[in-house]
């Protein structure tokens, strides 16, 4: 098996050209369980942990880049050199990032393997749906953005082409509360049964939404987003700031968990799936509008 350990970004994409069936590892913490279990046998392994353009993370116009090796650790601010800043400028990906392995792998695995593996459990990925991320990939033909929600096109597929790195992700600064949450079969080193990411987005009078673990991809529940943005309007609910109808409540619930797409296996059935999605669906919801609420301002910063 060949290993390439480029030094820069741009030695990077000319060994993914050169080999675009190279395997890149960035964490390592699903490439090599795939290799340790022969799931998988590549010719050759791209490293990317030497390429500092992947590392850190700006503010530019109003929007986040998020260089795919950011980590778990740094997204929780367990390890951001700038005392948790990040996670406080995204508290939604800060609260998935939270219930995601262990240390070690909070240590190791990044955003951009998430992304990379295009796990439906992925636990990132609600979030960046419920935020409308984009996933920057570049080649030596170019750098383009992709629409999270175009990102994922089948079970553990993405939209990159064979030549692509994923080299960021952009992300509104968030003008509204965000939340996750996740049902597991016990409470850390978990893969999710099922999770749900909730954003509002008050500058824009959305809602955003992330369901995890219940359709062959990561998927929005875009007929709940529509009914519950609709509901807040027609009350005047984003500027009154007032209570939410328990109807409005329940049939977002209900909305979030018609999206779904769950079938039955080992980690729990599609029915409780069904049933999980509609709960935190709620309980999100819950908390999202408290804050909301409590936040007074216009804009939440
Ligand atoms: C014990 C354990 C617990 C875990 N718990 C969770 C959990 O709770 N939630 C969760 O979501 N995941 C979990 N995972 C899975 C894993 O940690 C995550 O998916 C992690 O984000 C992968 O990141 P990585 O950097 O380690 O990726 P790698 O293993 O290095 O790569 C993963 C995939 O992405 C590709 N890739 C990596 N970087 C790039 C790039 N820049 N451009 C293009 N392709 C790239 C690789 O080729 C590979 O296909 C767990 C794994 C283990 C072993």
């Amino acid at each position: 098996m060949e290993f390439v350990q480029p030094d820069s970004l741009a030695e990077a994409l000319a060994a993914k050209a050169a080999a675009p069936d190279a395997v890149p590892i960035a964490g390592g913490t699903d490439v090599m369980v795939e290799l340790n279990f022969a799931r998988r046998r590549p010719a050759g392994l791209l490293d990317l942990t030497r390429v500092p353009e992947l590392g850190g993370w700006e503010t530019d116009d109003g929007r986040l880049r998020v260089g795919a090796a950011v980590t778990y650790a740094e997204l929780t601010g367990e390890r951001d050199p700038v005392g948790g800043v990040l996670g406080r400028r995204l508290p939604g990906l800060a609260i998935a990032a939270r219930t995601v392995g262990s240390p070690q792998i909070r240590n190791r695995g990044t955003i951009g393997g998430n992304l990379g593996s295009a796990s439906p459990a992925g636990d990132c990925h609600p979030c960046l749906l419920a935020a409308g991320a984009e996933v920057e990939a570049a080649s030596e033909r170019g750098t383009r953005l992709i629409p999270v929600d175009e990102f994922f096109t089948g079970v553990k597929r993405n939209a990159l082409a064979p030549d692509e790195l994923i080299t960021a992700v952009w992300i509104g600064v968030p003008s509204g509360p965000e939340q996750f949450a996740k049902i597991g079969t016990r409470n850390a080193m978990v893969i999710a049964v099922t999770a749900f990411a909730l954003a509002l987005h008050p500058d824009r009078r959305a809602v955003g939404t992330g369901i995890g673990s219940a359709a062959p991809t990561p998927v929005r529940a875009r007929e709940a987003e529509a009914f519950l943005a609709g509901a807040l309007d027609e009350s005047s609910l984003w500027e009154s700031r007032g209570a939410l109808p328990s109807s409005v409540v329940t049939e977002f619930g209900r909305l979030v968990s018609a999206a779904a797409r769950p079938i039955d296996d080992v980690r729990g059935t599609a029915a409780y799936r069904r049933h999980a999605l509609a709960v935190l669906a709620r309980r999100t919801l819950t908390w999202a509008w408290a804050e909301y609420r409590q936040s007074g301002a216009g804009v939440l910063t």
